[in-house]
């Protein structure tokens, strides 16, 4: 166990000394649809690792999907939430942060020597998933050392903790919008208000990109869209073919029909980002003419490496993005079966569990 360090503290969290319980109560995904609250052992950690207390743990389309139908990156059965903020509970030798530090972070870190780490793509490093911290919903979450070295931050005392357990889709915003060549004169398009669409909106109008379209359905997300600076439509608006209009297009919806309109959307010689992840096993089919007379480029981001994460938290902790919006409201983690079925249905955005 690490010694408290001058860095610790224990503002956020006053019992952060307090003995740990060999038991804790975690969400547990058994099969689709069959989320238990179990009492499961505490984890130990090792050298390196840290041991957090969650203190809010955000709910992700992610988690979503491995609910209705299982998620490759997910076993099951196996524990759920991969955001989280928290404060250190246990620290291992020679872990980053002493107990009783509050602190934020993702659940991945790239391994940093193998062939895609060192040709600065992170985010597609071959063991990027070998080693995750799952299961944030839960009282406690074991980070391993590979995770804490790089990926875990000390979480600035007027940051809520449910903001800082944004960390995670943030970076995954971050990872996107890194590949994108833009200005504050671009004029950009994004197509699906759910919370990442709507993150990408906040980036954008924080790096001063005026002209920021938000297209969708649901009124109440586009209302977030447009308080943040955004205007915002029906899908259906979107005019086709207009060769001077988007220069960016970003699809953050992740069905097939849409990555393949969004082609249309790009001005000639504009760029269209597929965020969204489809389902396993589709395919789009785009416009032979159109990608290549109007030279449109298509982009398709996976996940995020170290420097995104780094982007997100200066995103977090430095810009003016309130991000209070895209919170639905704070549960219990025996409120879960509601909560998804609150997501399922489309209410509310993100719920954050408070264990
Ligand atoms: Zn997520
Ligand atoms: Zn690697």
């Amino acid at each position: 166990m690490a010694v408290p360090s001058e860095t610790g503290k224990v503002d956020d969290f006053p019992h952060a000394m307090m003995s740990i319980p060999n038991t804790m109560k975690a969400l547990v995904l058994k099969a689709p649809q069959d989320l238990f609250l179990q009492e499961v052992p505490i984890p130990e950690p090792g050298p390196g690792d840290l041991l957090i207390q969650v203190k809010a743990a955000t709910t992700c389309g992610t988690d979503l999907k491995a609910y209705r139908r299982g998620h490759p990156m997910i076993p099951m059965p196996g524990p759920l939430g991969h955001e989280y903020s928290g404060v250190v509970a246990a620290a291992g030798d020679g872990a980053p942060f002493a107990p009783g530090t509050a602190v934020m972070g993702v659940h991945s870190a790239p391994c940093r020597e193998c062939y895609w780490c060192l040709r600065n793509q992170e985010n597609l490093c071959e063991s990027i998933m070998s080693t995750i911290a799952l299961g944030s919903y839960a009282e406690y979450l074991l980070i391993p050392s590979r995770i804490a070295r790089v990926n875990v931050f000390e979480k600035p005392k007027g940051l809520p903790f449910e903001i800082a357990s944004l960390l995670e889709p943030l970076a995954c915003v971050a990872q996107g919008t890194s590949l994108l060549d833009f200005t504050p004169e671009s004029s950009v398009l994004v197509i699906g208000p759910g919370a990442i669409g709507l993150m990408f909106v906040a980036a954008l109008r924080a790096a001063g990109v005026k002209d920021v379209t938000l297209a969708g359905r649901n009124p109440d997300r586009l209302a977030v869209g447009a308080q943040w600076g955004a205007s915002t439509c029906h899908v259906s608006e979107i005019v086709r073919g207009d060769p001077r209009r988007f220069d960016i297009v970003i699809e953050c919806t992740g069905q097939v029909e849409i990555w393949e309109k969004s082609v249309d959307f790009a001005r000639r010689g504009g760029v269209v980002m597929l965020f969204g992840g489809c389902p396993s096993g589709t395919r789009a089919s785009f416009d032979t003419r159109r990608l290549h007379y109007d030279q449109i480029a298509l982009l398709s981001p996976f996940h995020f490496g170290t420097g995104a994460v780094r982007q997100a938290y200066e995103w977090l902790v430095h810009s003016r993005m309130d991000l209070l919006p895209l919170l639905s409201g704070a549960r219990r983690l025996d409120e879960s079966r509601q909560v998804f079925e609150d997501l399922e249905a489309g209410r509310g955005l993100k719920y954050v569990f408070q264990p």
